[in-house]
């Protein structure tokens, strides 16, 4: 394969399991004069692993803006760099945002060679909804600061996600509740594409529950994804009748549950049809379910 000359590629390595690395990142890492890595001894595994002995070059959040101009200057000099970071996509809560500007305003050509992300990853399987989104990276570190970080998408409609650490997961997740309340539905979406891969599913009361009872819960790399806001019209729904209609959602199809809950509740159809709807946009979160349930401390 030849590379493009004077070109910056921006690569997507593997979340965990190496063999959602593309051939075409293997190729492109075989190909470049230099591997800019957020961290040269971890990239180093991943080269090691497809027998890929190009030279690496440490770019990462400290260094990147003085690196910059002499990688600009490489480039320039028809060298093709290629840009890793630790896992996933290059610029996605990772180093690279830098290079990326000062390459296009150098007018160097920047090609990105797609390949995993935890965030999208963890959407695609989550079961909330995907049709609008916001990725939030992550929370500030000060309880104080993602406290109001979190206030200020109390209202957000679009499913959102989050990048956490797992020593801040019961903290951020008792802040999420204190926030969004006890039954905004939600995903913890752990390990993925690892050995452990667990996605909890539920309400933010039940996902913090079940993380608080089980330590194993809080070990890992983990997403967040949180259910957008309710509309005006779902948020008419009283928790009592969002019950009776989660529960008559487990059995019966959308219309039928809608018309029942309704005569229970006396509160109008189509309101209870809509937020049936919208429950019925995230698949599982009826009641909490966790797609493995038991590891060994690790
Ligand atoms: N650039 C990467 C991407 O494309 O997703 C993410 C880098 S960010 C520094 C690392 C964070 O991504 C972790 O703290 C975690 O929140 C999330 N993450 C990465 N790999 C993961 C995995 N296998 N399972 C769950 N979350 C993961």
């Amino acid at each position: 394969m030849f590379l493009e000359k004077g070109a910056l590629y921006i690569v997507a390595t593997p979340i965990g399991n190496l063999a959602d690395m593309s051939q075409r990142a293997i190729d492109v890492l075989s190909h470049a004069t230099l591997i800019a890595a957020e961290d040269t001894r971890r990239t180093g595994q991943l080269l090691k692993h497809f027998n890929i002995n190009t030279a690496c070059l440490a770019v990462h959040e400290h260094n990147e803006r003085d690196i910059c101009e002499r990688l600009i200057g490489r480039l320039m000099n028809d060298e093709s760099i290629a840009l890793v970071s630790d896992a996933g996509t290059p610029l996605l809560s990772d180093p690279g945002f830098h290079l990326v500007r000062a390459a296009q305003e150098a007018g160097i050509r920047v090609i990105p060679i797609p390949g995993p992300s935890a965030l999208v990853t963890a959407l695609s399987a989550a079961g909330l909804p995907t049709d609008h989104f916001c990725f939030e990276g992550f929370l500030s570190s000060k309880a104080g600061v993602r406290h109001k970080q979190l206030e200020s998408r109390k209202t957000v409609s679009e499913t959102l996600i989050y990048y956490e650490a797992p020593h801040r997961i019961l903290s951020t997740l008792e802040t999420m509740l204190d926030v969004f309340g006890a039954n905004r539905p939600m995903v913890l979406a752990r390990e993925m594409t690892k050995t452990f891969e667990t996605f909890l599913r539920g309400t933010i009361g039940e996902v913090l529950q079940r993380v608080r009872d089980d330590s194993n819960q809080q070990k890992g790399e983990m997403v967040i994804l949180l259910h957008g806001a309710p509309t005006p019209d779902a948020a008419e729904v009283d928790p009592q009748t969002e019950r009776f209609l989660r529960v008559l959602l487990e059995e019966l199809p959308v219309k039928q549950a809608a018309r029942l809950a309704a005569r229970i509740s006396g509160k109008k159809k189509n309101i209870l049809y809509k937020r049936a709807l919208e429950i019925q946009g995230r698949s599982g979160v009826a009641g909490l379910a966790g797609d493995k349930e038991q590891e060994p401390g690790h």
